[in-house]
């Protein structure tokens, strides 16, 4: 019998990018939609592994299935790593994603483009029915763009430029920041890993 595989997120441009991740999978994937409401955990751990855990356990144990579930974020050298694991909160606790990437802009404004390297890092993680569990990581190297530019993806997309591009990962299409980001390089991963154990 095929084994079910709750993507456990919220945020359903997350969950999309994830559900094309895990669209070969052997595994019977489902939303969060599909099982009911449930409130969002509080993300109480100080690493991307750590939230990813908590993520995918919180939302196994709570409808009794598998579960994945991702933490990421935005690391700037200028801004000493930050916003890190508070990237989806950088500009309040109640911001848009356009609020985060002006907060962004005006923190860079005046760094010249050699100084304004950046990463966007995945924590990937898998929690079993059994209490097993395990983490794969995704990393894309890049900088920070001096203004917004593409309407593709969410996020930081329209201020990351990754490395060997000229173009932002909002003006790349889907497919094309699935085969580098961050999240594309974790859940690769972590496919390989969850098709052993269907
Ligand atoms: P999380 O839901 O705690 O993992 O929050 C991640 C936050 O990091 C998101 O709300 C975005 O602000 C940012 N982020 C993570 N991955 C991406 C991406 O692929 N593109 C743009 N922003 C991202």
């Amino acid at each position: 019998m095929t084994r079910v595989l709750l993507i456990g997120s919220h945020n359903r441009d997350k969950a999309a990018e994830l559900r094309e991740l895990l669209r070969d999978s052997a595994w019977d994937v489902r939303s969060i939609d599909d099982f009911g409401p449930v409130d969002e955990p509080e993300e109480t751990e100080d690493s991307f592994e750590g939230n990813a855990l908590l993520k995918a356990r919180y939302y196994g144990e709570k409808f009794g299935v598998c579960c994945v579930a991702d933490d990421s974020g935005i690391e700037v050298d200028a801004l000493e790593g930050g916003p890190g694991v508070l990237s989806a909160r950088y500009a309040g606790d109640v911001c848009t994603y356009a609020d985060n990437n002006e907060k962004m802009l005006h923190a860079l404004n005046g760094v010249p483009e050699k100084d304004r390297g950046a990463r966007f890092v995945c924590c990937a993680a898998f929690a079993d029915t059994n209490g097993d569990s395990f983490v794969e990581t995704g990393c894309v190297e890049g900088r920070i763009a001096s203004e917004c530019r593409g309407e593709n993806g969410f996020g930081y997309d329209p201020l990351f430029i990754p490395e060997g591009y000229n173009l932002t990962f909002g003006e790349l299409n889907p497919e094309e920041k699935r085969a580098v980001s961050h999240r594309g390089r974790a859940f690769r991963n972590l496919s390989d890993r969850l098709q052993a154990l269907v």
